[in-house]
């Protein structure tokens, strides 16, 4: 075995069975160090929403890198690319005068906005509001505010108290939010953090009408609403830029990462609300956080001719066009016995819950067989999040591998 230590992995296992070793990609295939071609379920970690292998992203980032691959940000520094990229950001973004915060991925803009948040409420001379509230289920990335924040607790496990300032209420609950911010006091609390669909925590669609309550909720309290959409964003929700849009959230902060690059270079932005900036840009306050390669040139003009893409083949209608077709095809799956549920119906993901959790890993490596590349989520659950160019045929080709696959496992 080589020296490759995968991210969240049984490194065990991995030793014993082999890793899987992709070499190439082209729209909605991946092809492996054999030359296997799989058809991904996945679009890599719910990233390649334009799919692989696309010659103009690769041609923006060489042309970018002869020009400057990188420069930095700090103090009144930037790159064109970055600038650009900020403006086309904050006209997409569904608030008012929006400011963009670039950072280096998901985990990355978590942080930062776990940060401003309570940095925001010092500004407004109350120091007291520190306590940042998840909900169970929630993924927030993997640094320690965001371990601490999210609501899965195998991921919090063994690591001592990481942010004694983060709470956690049920997923599903606008009461339970309610009650939670009574027992803890608004004036404690400085923000919600909210994914619109859990994604990594198992795909779970909100309930009807629960965006729309907890957003009021936290209006009504004084305690900031912080869209996680690094999966939700830049389409994948279908029918427009953010499920904030979709959903008239007009939250205070927007994280994301993926699908902003479509996975093609590493990049994250937070997306401020202008009220909530308003108080960093007087003159003489400084915030002192921020990352080297915070509005990297090559990953904002890979953004910035990503994002074209989006528009040019308008993959936010695609996006709408594949949630009504995932949930009528992926759905079928649940006369299997093996399968206990089937989770879809908001945007282009979706999630076929196994009845027994020991059988993910089986059914991994039969998908592999069956020619389609797959993998857990959340607790015995199966993720489908294609690209979002995936056509008609092609995910009824993705539906056929996982019937065949579930066929083998009985
Ligand atoms: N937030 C959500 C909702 C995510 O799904 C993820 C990653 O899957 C993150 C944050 C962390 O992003 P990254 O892995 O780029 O650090």
């Amino acid at each position: 075995m080589g020296a490759l230590w995968h991210p969240f992995s049984d490194m065990g296992a991995v030793t014993q069975n082999g890793e899987f070793v992709v070499a190439r990609g082209e729209g909605v295939y991946v092809w492996d160090t054999e030359g296997r071609r799989y058809l991904d379920a996945t679009a890599g970690l719910w990233f390649a929403n334009v799919g692989h292998g696309r010659q103009e992203l690769a041609d923006v980032a060489a042309k970018q890198m002869r020009d400057i691959a990188a420069y930095y940000t700090f103090g009144d520094v930037a790159t064109p690319a970055t600038v650009e990229l900020a403006e086309r950001l904050s006209s997409i973004a569904p608030m008012k005068d929006t400011k963009v915060f670039f950072t280096s991925g998901g985990s990355d803009s978590i942080d930062t906005a776990l940060k401003l948040a309570r940095r925001y409420w010092h500004e407004q001379g109350k120091p007291g509001k520190n306590i940042v509230i998840g909900r169970e289920r929630a993924y927030h990335g993997t640094h320690v505010g965001g371990t601490a924040l999210a609501g899965i607790p195998g991921n919090r496990e063994g690591y001592g108290s990481l942010m004694p300032d983060a709470a956690t209420v049920t997923w599903d609950s606008a009461d339970a939010l309610r009650a939670e911010i009574s027992r803890i006091g608004a004036d404690k609390i400085a923000a919600f953090f909210c994914e619109p669909v859990i994604g990594a925590g198992g795909v779970y669609p909100p309930p009807d009408g629960y965006l729309a309550e907890v957003r009021k909720v936290c209006r009504d309290n004084d305690i900031l609403f912080v869209a996680d959409e690094v999966i939700t964003g830049y389409g994948r929700i279908g029918g427009a830029w953010f499920a904030s849009t979709r959903f008239d959230l007009d939250p205070d902060m927007i994280t994301t990462a993926k699908g902003l690059t479509s996975g093609y270079l590493p990049m994250g932005a937070v997306l401020i609300a202008g009220h909530i900036a308003e108080p960093f840009f007087k003159p003489g306050v400084w915030w002192r956080h921020g990352y080297t390669y915070s509005g990297h040139a090559t990953s904002a003009a890979v953004a910035l001719a990503n994002l074209d893409i989006v528009e040019r083949e308008d993959l936010l209608s695609s996006a709408a066009r594949l949630e009504s077709t995932l949930d009528k095809e992926v759905s079928t799956l649940a006369v299997h016995p093996a399968v206990a549920e089937v989770r879809s119906g908001f945007g282009a993901v979706a999630a076929v819950q196994m009845a027994d959790a020991a059988d993910v890993f089986p059914m991994i490596r039969l998908l592999r067989k069956h020619g389609v590349s797959g993998r857990a989520v959340g607790a015995g659950g199966l993720q489908i999040s294609p690209a979002l160019t995936m056509t008609d045929s092609e995910v009824s080709e993705m539906v056929a591998g996982f019937d065949e696959a579930l066929r083998e496992l009985q």
